[in-house]
């Protein structure tokens, strides 16, 4: 039996991969870098994530690479005061039965690399870029750049932000949403005594937000500083010059002024924003991941919502395995509603946070007066089982 092929070797595609082939399909991924080193910096996973990832097999290699942070001191950036906790630890893991945890994307590469070569029926092509995709009627033909071919019974778009496989199905592109995310990974003995806690800091002001976290072990510190600003979109990640971020920060608080200040080495990212497409898939093809709903990052679901995918996609293949279209369309109907509800949820959370004036004023006040508990079950939808 011919594979399914998979485009894009990142968090959606190596899910989708470990995914189907535990419910017994044969996968290939084709992945157009050489070969796998994500750099990058740290990542939220929350409970609906980690969930699937325990199901595959990760969950003690997972934890012994991630931290679970007790909880989110949110500030006020300007001010510095402290506005609330929201609780995550042990009363995430007591209301959603898994942890909610944060790790390094080179290891939660790492994990899932790890369970995949362990599989029987998995292949990964390295340095396959994927330009072209012909459609028969019982199966696929991808073709990459420098010549090569690739046949599959049918085709998973999880190759990102920027997917050709995309094309396929519609021409909408992302667009520049407005906001700059900033990142950089600061050695634990140069973090500042104020953030180096077992807890998440997320410091909110107006244009802009700061949130960091402890890494590897207590290693490292993961710095991101998210700034409105007007955008000439420059490509995806490029490095940044500290000197061009400070001045956004003059006028916080000398906590988050200081932790940026300490931070040399910034790269910076255009957070990108799209419209919830029409459709994800057609025939044999369908999209997971940022191909198929890209997710402005305030809510640290982008990936999360990648591996949902992946896992309601192995649900609906092995469903119906002899009828792919049908289960890629079932897939399809699954998750459509519930990723454009996640993307709308945190474009509405970043409004929230870059409140300026007397609107900034009312939200501190209901942060600081609302039952800490409430800030995160207000989410039960994002983070409970789905049924
Ligand atoms: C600042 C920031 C912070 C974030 N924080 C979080 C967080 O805390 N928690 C969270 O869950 N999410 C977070 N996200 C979102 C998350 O990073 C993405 O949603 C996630 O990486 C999407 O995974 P993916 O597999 O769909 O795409 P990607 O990770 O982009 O992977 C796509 C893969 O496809 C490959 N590829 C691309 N084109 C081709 C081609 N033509 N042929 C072959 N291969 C190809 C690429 O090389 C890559 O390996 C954040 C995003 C940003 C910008």
């Amino acid at each position: 039996m011919d594979p399914i092929l998979i485009c894009g070797g990142g968090i959606g595609g190596l899910s989708a991969a470990i995914a189907l082939v535990r419910a017994g399909m044969p996968v290939k991924v084709l992945e157009q870098a050489p070969s796998f080193s994500e750099a990058g910096a740290g990542i939220e996973i929350g409970p609906n994530a980690a969930r699937h990832l325990a199901t595959w097999g990760l969950k003690e290699l997972i934890s012994a690479f991630s931290n679970e942070p007790e909880g989110i001191q949110v500030y006020d950036g300007l001010k510095g005061d402290l506005l609330t906790t929201v609780p995550l630890g042990k009363f995430v893991r007591d209301r959603y039965g898994s942890p909610y945890l944060v790790i390094h994307r080179k290891h939660l590469q790492y994990c899932l690399l790890e369970a995949a070569v362990e599989l029987d029926g998995l292949e990964i092509e390295t340095g396959f870029k994927l330009t072209h995709v012909e459609v028969q009627l019982d199966g696929v033909t991808a073709k990459s750049e420098a010549g090569g071919t690739a046949q599959g019974r049918a085709l998973v778009g999880a190759d990102g932000l920027w997917s050709t496989v995309r094309g396929c199905i519609s021409d909408d592109e992302p667009q520049p949403s407005g906001v700059t995310a900033w990142r950089a990974l600061l050695p634990t003995a140069r973090t500042p005594e104020t953030a180096d806690k077992p807890y998440i800091g997320l410091h909110l002001g107006p244009h802009g937000h700061v949130i960091h976290y402890s890494l590897e072990a207590g290693k490292s510190t993961n710095v991101v500083a998210m700034i409105k600003e007007t955008i000439n979109f420059d490509g995806w990640a490029s490095p940044g010059k500290r000197d061009d971020l400070l001045p956004y920060f003059d006028a916080w608080s000398d906590r988050v002024f200081e932790l940026l200040e300490r931070s040399k080495d910034w790269h910076k990212w255009t957070v990108m924003s799209m419209d919830p497409l029409e459709r994800w898939g057609k025939g044999l093809v369908t999209l997971i991941g940022d191909a198929a709903h890209p997710i402005e990052p305030f809510m640290a679901q982008g990936g999360a919502a990648a591996i949902g995918d992946a896992a309601s996609l192995a649900k609906a293949v092995a469903a119906q395995p002899d009828d792919i279209s049908k289960a890629f369309r079932a897939y399809e109907a699954t998750r459509q509603t519930r990723a454009t509800r996640i993307q709308k949820a945190s474009h509405q959370r970043g409004r929230i946070y870059h409140l300026s004036g007397p609107m900034r004023w009312t939200r501190n006040q209901l942060l600081r007066r609302q039952a800490p508990e409430t800030l995160l079950t207000h989410y039960d939808w994002l983070y409970s089982p789905v049924k």
